[in-house]
């Protein structure tokens, strides 16, 4: 049985002071780590105090990106050690705003993945195709060579740490969620992907998360499909008590 995984991911939203407001707001209210893995995944600036704020209870704290090196002449960039000592659990890799906007690529999210994985981070991997590519029918084509590429070079033991997130990106922000079918559909070739790079045992132990739009209100509909796992959330993971109620949806 595959743990839900519900995680929220802020963006370039809340000032410290706020993101603690929040945290301090949800942090009792949080469901059991037994039964799910509640994130949140908060602008660097707001890592540390909200790890101290979370600890000892059932809310864990991701970053939205870092970088692949340990160390070195990297202005401005974050590094999975760094990660490490403050004690986050969970780093986003590839989102598609930063494939878009930040030159990031199938190669640099592949060392991204090992180089979480090596100082003991979960990487939330996310992949999805642009309405063009879903348009020309080419969705399956595209999400297939993100995981291979992606995963390139990783043992089962260590792509079993993984989550997947299957963003569509005109999903995300629009308010026009993908429907729960065509989104279980591509997260059933992820696992197809999956089983066929690694084993079926290791596939079926991979979550898979949707996101794009997703909110109080669809979120039952996109967890009741057999091949999702949980969700990444934007927008509806900003106010406390939308993001308590998405973590409520688990059954
Ligand atoms: P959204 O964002 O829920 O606001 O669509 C999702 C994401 O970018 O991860």
């Amino acid at each position: 049985m595959r743990k839900p995984i519900i995680a929220g991911n802020w963006k370039m939203y809340k000032t410290v002071d706020e993101a603690k407001r929040f945290a301090e707001e949800v942090k009792e209210r949080i469901p059991s780590a037994e039964a799910i893995d509640s994130v949140i995944c908060v602008p660097a600036i707001a890592l540390d105090s909200l790890v101290k704020e979370a600890a000892g209870t059932d809310l864990k704290i991701g970053a939205q990106t870092m970088h692949w090196e340990k160390e070195g002449a990297y202005t401005g960039e974050i590094s999975p050690s760094q990660l490490n000592a403050l004690g986050v659990e969970y780093v986003i890799i590839g989102h598609s705003e930063r494939r878009a906007m930040f030159g990031e690529t199938d190669e640099t999210v592949n060392k991204k993945v090992k180089a979480a994985i090596r100082h003991s981070l979960h990487p939330i991997v996310c992949v999805g195709e642009s309405i063009e590519v879903r348009k020309g029918g080419q969705t399956t084509a595209v999400v297939r060579s993100e995981i291979e590429k992606a995963f390139h070079g990783l043992g089962e033991e260590e792509a079993s740490r993984i989550v997947v997130a299957y963003e569509p990106i005109w999903a995300i922000g629009t308010g026009e969620s993908a429907t729960p079918e065509d989104a279980d559909n591509v997260c059933e070739t992820i696992r197809n992907v999956l089983s066929e790079l690694y084993s079926e045992t290791t596939a079926n132990s991979i979550r898979i998360q949707y996101g794009g739009s997703v909110n109080e209100k669809n979120i039952d509909s996109i967890l009741a499909m057999p091949h999702i796992d949980g969700a990444l959330v934007g927008g509806a993971s900003l106010d406390p008590e939308s993001f308590l109620n998405l973590l409520g949806a688990v059954k």
